[in-house]
């Protein structure tokens, strides 16, 4: 089927599209906020903006149905891609697709990466989760207060650089030496709180090239430990990293390592598919049974991956 998925939840507004479960096209347009964190309605004011010219571009085919992320996410924001694919659903008299968005970012690792049954790692701006299958999509850690992504753009916004940091401090810590910093695992769960205000008070006492590295190197430890006690627990042999973090190659070699001594196989989702994006959507959406009139549809700002959707939108 062409599907076209639209992607709305944080700081991205997306739209992409893909054809027999092959992505042709996938626009994204991001909200940088000027200081601190996303202002909910700032950033949805700018996807509603610049919703109109992403579409124009992604909008490479008929599409036969409108997929959109209908949540985890910003309230504000998911309001607007709702209203945009309800448009877009009357506009070409297709039904509307309501996408776990968290869903998304698995299936399209699976896709891509041919995974059979993994341990997924997913780590973003705002989520990090540990997850395996079992029936539905089931969450065995995660972190305890913020996103592993959300700690690494709070640091680097400390360090003024801009956002999103998280390339900007994989690129500082290949110069750095290590220094100790808080080592947060309790039981399956992370925190990446400690680290953050550790590391925070660090800066001007060590060069910030040591402090990025020693920030990955502790933050990331700590994914790795909880993956491999995932994989040891549900006796599966494969992780799958997805998410914006996943483009980080320090985070992946860690990974690498990690399998490579357990005998696992290891796979990433292709960095362009990573970070939040329309097309992910719009795969995740052409492999739902899930269809809706498109003047229906809502959202829901609190949805966890192992929220049972096709429950939620029972007519
Ligand atoms: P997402 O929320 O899935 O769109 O991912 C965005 C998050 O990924 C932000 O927190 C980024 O800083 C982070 N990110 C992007 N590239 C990298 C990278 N190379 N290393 C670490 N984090 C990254
Ligand atoms: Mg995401």
């Amino acid at each position: 089927m062409d599907a076209i998925g639209i992607e709305s939840t944080a700081h991205s507004f997306g739209a992409g599209m893909v054809s027999k479960g092959n992505v042709v096209s996938n626009e994204l347009g991001m909200f940088v906020p000027e200081e601190g964190g996303i202002h909910p309605r700032k950033a949805a004011d700018h996807h509603a903006e610049i919703a109109g010219g992403i579409i124009a571009k992604a909008l490479v085919r008929k599409p036969e149905a409108v997929a959109y992320s209908c949540g985890p996410g910003i309230g504000p924001c998911l309001k607007v891609g709702l209203s945009v694919a309800r448009y877009l659903g009357i506009r070409f008299g297709v039904p509307i697709i309501p996408v776990n968005h968290a869903v998304a970012h698995i299936d399209i690792g699976m896709k891509t990466t041919g995974a059979r049954d993994p341990v997924v790692v997913y780590v973003s701006g705002g989520n990090t989760q540990i997850i395996a299958r079992q029936e539905g999509w089931r969450i065995f850690g995660e972190t305890l207060d913020i996103a592993v992504g959300n700690a690494i753009d709070k640091l680097a916004r400390e360090l003024g650089l801009e956002h999103p940091g998280g390339p900007k401090i994989e690129k500082l810590a290949r110069e750095g030496k290590f220094i100790d910093m808080p080592y947060t695992v309790k039981g399956m769960d992370m925190s990446f709180s400690g680290i953050f205000t550790h590391a925070k008070r660090l800066l001007g006492r060590h060069p910030p090239e040591d402090v990025a590295f020693s920030y990955q190197e502790h933050a990331f430890a700590m994914l790795v430990e909880v993956a491999e006690r995932a994989l040891a627990h549900t006796g599966r042999n494969e992780i799958l990293l997805v998410g914006g973090v996943a483009q980080n190659r320090r985070l992946r070699e860690m990974f690498e390592t990690m399998c490579s001594d357990r005998g696992a196989e290891f796979k990433f989702v292709p960095p362009e598919l990573a970070g939040d994006n329309g097309a992910m959507i719009a795969y995740s959406g052409s492999i739902s049974k899930i269809r809706l009139p498109p003047e229906k549809g809502d959202y829901f700002q609190k949805l966890r991956v192992d929220s049972n959707i096709a429950e939620l939108f029972r007519p």
